[in-house]
């Protein structure tokens, strides 16, 4: 297909016949017939067809050339129902020299295409959603070749367009059934980010019409194209700079976007696209649809994740050919409003700036791009919403609540009166707490607890002047590993844990080295797929197995500490002996740094996560080596009930506040006081003011949480009556219960305690 430009080519004659098809003033289904006829002739094929998806994934034959007539309208498929539907269900190519062997054939007698051996289909895309099949067929067992593929893909480009504008099918049609009319309705989500807010619609809309989808001349086309490259990328630069976001891992997230930006790989398959006879911006259209359709498939996240970063960058592109350039999207932005997307790239949020109130997406995970800059806005995301954009009308009132992992959409009076209600409580709530901030979270019987809080971004250190929390108890260091394309060197590592210790100021920091593997994975690091990643090769696993990788991360640290003191801890520690090897490694690049005479640490602590329960039996050999542990409740609960904690069905299945899981912890802080060690708690379970109290009561005298959990735990310390609190809970935890929940919620009514 690809033949040299200049001349005119047969695949760019056909290029204009079907544009001039597509411009006829005839009923819409009659150029859907002329078209099928044309491919039908032009590759050759005894069977031209186009299936178009009507409402309830259903796809109906509307124009054949080849098959029975009375088949049209009449042979209806599901997605995923025979070849049609496989290549709808995964939005992908699918070239069959002998199709009537492969398992998803489904015979239609009343199509008469028994007769036909080899069948080629594509999906008909437009904004990443199949509106459609385009299939051809042949008698023999033809071989279809890449070109010809790419030929079909290409022409499903047209029928995109029309399939978009309606007349097929009406829009109206493809709205899913439950949100017709004006009933309120609620969409279940994935919480990205949490957070409740009450605003109104803005649906971003990154698709333009493309009016031109042939080219007169390719030269000029590639000059077009060269031209919107350049504006595109100094309006990316430009974006970056005015991003006023803190120096730190949004910015490396944006730098990484950039990069995509000038990526050669991509913009040369444009040309390629602009060469067989395409205008730039349905070439910049063709390869979006590829790259998607490729990606979509790709089991590795990152990769998977990175598609709303290049489908952001393919809008861009094509808005800077369509129109003069960046849409100016603040300006139209109204108050209040929460953007309904598909997805969204990070730069495309910034685009729309904090003014955006909220945020829903039909896709996105907690670790992509978009995910982390939203967080450091502190707009709250609702992910994973099926349907949202179809489902949502512009400017209706939605209520978002990522607490609860629900949206309402044209909510009734009485949940938007609850909801309004609830929210100036929290606003009541937010201002009286931030009259106790500087007060010590001391309780009632003068015990002081240390309230510390969790982090993993640069920004969120921000978090710990505002909180008036006593330092960093739990810093993830693996986000900084994940958002990059590479490996960060041990100068880039330092640089950033010394900001850490910079912005903390003094107050205490504990490092907690790498917990990747298993499904955190990182872009660059290829190995194969685990069964099940949760107990597999992760955390301190990685770190001794390949120790090279751990030595450059204490060796940051301590580079970073320069002088001051330095806390670090490792992860998914199951036995003694993995600490004592990783204090190995800790020591030889203690010993390095002092060969090469540079600054020491003033002090080094170490410790261990504690959330593998074989440590629970090896606390005394384990609290003689340690200076102090962390109990990773979120880990710990998952392996003592073996119960994944990434599964929604079994969410609310085990309570943290189980009587046997409070025991273990009494245990622990128990045997951590005996031994002089100090014992906390840095799962999210310390961040709730009723486990709080439950912690403090078993015996911990730190906590380590999130940062908007400090003001509501110390507000729950500072009505506490410890003692008696202790006392009461001692005599519970044998309770044949399943949980102590309602006995602890009743207790703190009971007693004053705001929890
Ligand atoms: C935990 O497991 O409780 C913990 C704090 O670590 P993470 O949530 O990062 O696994
Ligand atoms: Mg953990």
């Amino acid at each position: 297909m690809r033949e040299p430009a200049g001349g005119l080519t047969p695949f760019r004659r056909l290029l204009r016949r079907l544009r001039d098809i597509m411009a006829a003033d005839l009923p819409a289904e009659q150029r859907l017939e002329q078209t099928v006829s044309l491919i039908a002739a032009d590759m050759v094929a005894e069977v031209c067809s186009v299936y178009v998806m009507r409402a309830g994934e259903v796809l109906e034959l509307f124009a054949t050339r080849g098959l029975r007539h009375e088949a049209v309208h009449s042979t209806r498929l599901r997605v995923g129902e025979g070849l049609v539907g496989d290549i709808a269900a995964h939005a992908r190519p699918l070239a069959l020299a002998d199709a009537q062997s492969h398992p998803n054939f489904a015979y239609r007698p009343e199509t008469g295409e028994e007769i036909y051996h080899s069948l080629l289909g594509v999906p008909i895309l437009r904004g990443g959603r199949v509106l459609g099949v385009l299939v051809v067929q042949n008698r023999t067992q033809r071989h279809y070749t890449e070109d010809d593929v790419e030929a079909l893909q290409t022409i499903a480009m047209f029928l995109a367009e029309l399939a978009a504008s309606g007349e097929l099918v009406s829009p109206e049609e493809r709205r899913p059934s439950d949100g017709t009319g004006l009933m309120p309705i609620r969409l279940e989500g994935l919480a990205l980010n949490p957070g409740i807010v009450i605003g109104v619609a803005v649906l971003h809309e990154p698709g333009v019409v493309l009016t031109r989808i042939v080219a007169e001349d390719p030269e000029a086309e590639l000059d077009r194209l060269r031209q919107a490259v350049l504006g595109m990328q100094d309006a990316v630069d430009d974006l970056i700079a005015a991003a006023d976001l803190a120096h730190g891992e949004e910015r490396d997230i944006l730098e990484t976007y950039r990069m995509f930006a000038q990526d050669h790989g991509w913009i040369t398959r444009i040309a390629e696209a602009i060469r067989s006879g395409l205008t730039a911006e349905a070439g910049v259209q063709k390869v979006k649809d590829d790259t998607r359709a490729r990606l979509s498939q790709a089991t590795d996240p990152y990769l998977r994740e990175r598609l709303s970063d290049l489908d952001d960058l393919a809008n861009r592109l094509i808005a800077h050919l369509t129109s003069s350039g960046e849409r100016p999207r603040r300006e139209r932005v109204p108050d209040l409003a929460i953007l309904v997307a598909r997805s969204l790239g990070p730069a495309e949020l910034l685009d729309y700036g904090r003014r955006l109130h909220g945020l829903v997406l039909e896709e996105g995970s907690a670790t992509s791009h978009v995910c982390i800059v939203a967080r450091a806005l502190g707009i709250p995301v609702l992910g994973r919403v099926a349907n949202a954009l179809v489902r949502v009308e512009a400017g209706e009132t939605l209520i978002l609540d990522a607490d609860n992992e629900q949206m309402f959409l044209r909510p009734r009076e009485d949940i938007l009166a609850a909801y309004q209600e609830m929210l100036n409580n929290r606003d009541r709530r937010r201002r009286a707490l931030a009259l106790i901030r500087d007060l010590p979270p001391v309780t009632l019987d003068g015990v002081r607890l240390s309230l510390n809080i969790n982090a993993g971004l640069l920004i969120d250190l921000r978090n710990l002047a505002e909180s008036g929390a006593d330092g960093v108890g739990l810093y993830r260091t693996e986000i900084p590993f994940m958002v990059r394309s590479s490996f960060p060197d041990v100068n880039n590592q330092a640089e950033l844990y010394r900001r850490v210790l910079d912005q903390a100021d003094g107050r205490p920091v504990t490092f907690r080295t790498l917990d990747i593997g298993g499904d955190k994975a990182l872009p660059y690091w290829h190995e194969e797929g685990e069964e099940n990643p949760a107990m597999g090769w992760r955390a301190i696993r990685i770190g001794l197995d390949r120790p090279a990788l751990l030595r450059q991360q204490i060796r940051a640290m301590i580079r970073a500490a320069g002088g001051r003191p330095l806390s670090l801890m490792f992860p998914l520690i199951a036995q003694v002996s993995e600490f004592e090897r990783a204090c190995g490694i800790l020591q030889l690049e203690l010993e390095r740094a002092a060969a090469r005479g540079a600054p020491l640490p003033e002090r080094v602590s170490t410790g261990v996560m504690l959330e593998v329960p074989s440590l629970l039996w090896q606390l005394p050999a384990l609290l003689r080596k340690v200076d102090f542990v962390s109990v990773g409740t979120n880990d710990l609960q998952q392996f003592l009930f073996a119960s994944d904690r990434g599964n929604p069905r079994l969410v609310h299945r085990y309570d943290i506040l189980a009587p046997v899981m409070l025991k273990i912890l009494a245990n622990i802080a128990e045997a951590a006081e005996a031994a002089g060690v100090s014992a906390t708690v840095c799962g999210e379970m310390a961040g709730e003011p009723l486990e709080a109290m439950a912690l403090a009561s078993v015996g911990f005298r730190s906590l380590s949480m999130a940062p908007p959990a400090i003001g509501p735990v110390r507000a729950m310390a500072r009505s506490l009556d410890l003692g008696q609190a202790r006392k009461f809970l001692s005599l519970l935890l044998d309770a044949p219960e399943p949980s102590l929940r309602a006995r602890l919620q009743n207790y703190a009514l009971d007693h004053g305690i705001v929890a």
